[in-house]
């Protein structure tokens, strides 16, 4: 936790920290296309070091041609690799999304899990894809820790943890359950567009009065070293 903040205060300025970011993006959103939870699973796997732009030019034609968990599962490999190769380490990928589909058709019915101890389990799934599934797919409280959240949320204070895990389970501590998908997806998109990763634009930001970084300089600001 932050400091010497007491964990009221941090609460209070977290919940404050809430409240600006759900006025600044209402519409707060993950900006990945699927229209099925077996769909969010493949982007969410294929969006790892890549754009989500790029993966949203990928899918139409990944899912055209192996559309759904048992055609993924008994999909040669060669041809998931030709179809995923734009988004970067496809061999990787096709390794997860295709032991991900086997495993689903083996222990899941063909169902995509909707809890996070079975989610994990999944070949390629981590703690960020499964709360991508619990916050957008299955409407419960998915805390999603990416390069952007962890970022954010340690030069806000929020944090003094550099492991995702760790930051989840901080965030967590401070935030109501119900609070968790929109306030990540608020703060990849705060991020992405305002406490960017070399020069944030502190003197743009509507969080500047809740930030512990004011009077701090530039270089001491950036945030925790890149993983
Ligand atoms: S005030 Fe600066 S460091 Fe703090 S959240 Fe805003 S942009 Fe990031």
């Amino acid at each position: 936790m932050a400091g010497d903040e007491s964990k009221s205060a941090l609460r209070a300025r977290a919940a404050r920290i809430a409240a600006t970011l759900a006025k600044l993006y209402p519409q707060a959103r993950i900006s990945l296309d699927f229209k099925t939870p077996w769909q969010c699973l493949v982007a969410t796997i294929l969006s790892a070091q890549c754009t989500d732009e790029r993966v949203n030019k990928v899918t139409p034609v990944l899912f055209a041609e192996i559309p759904d968990v048992a055609a993924m599962a008994a999909a040669p490999v060669d041809k998931i690799e030709r179809l995923i190769a734009s988004t970067g380490f496809f061999r990787q990928k096709t390794r997860a999304l295709k032991g991900a589909a086997q495993e689903i058709m083996a222990r899941f019915n063909g169902e995509v899990p909707s809890r996070m101890e079975d989610l994990v389990t999944l070949p390629g799934v981590g703690r960020k894809t499964a709360n991508v599934l619990l916050g957008h797919v299955f409407g419960k409280p998915g805390l999603v820790v990416d390069t952007h959240v962890r970022r954010v949320a340690y030069r806000l204070g929020l944090t003094t943890e550099t492991d995702p895990d760790r930051i989840e389970a901080d965030l967590s501590e401070i935030l109501p359950p119900q609070q968790w998908t929109a306030f990540s997806m608020r703060l990849i998109l705060h991020g992405r567009l305002i406490c960017v990763a070399r020069a944030p634009r502190c003197a743009q930001c509507a969080l500047l009065p809740d930030c512990p970084q004011v009077g701090v300089k530039t270089a001491a600001r950036r945030g925790p070293r890149p993983r």
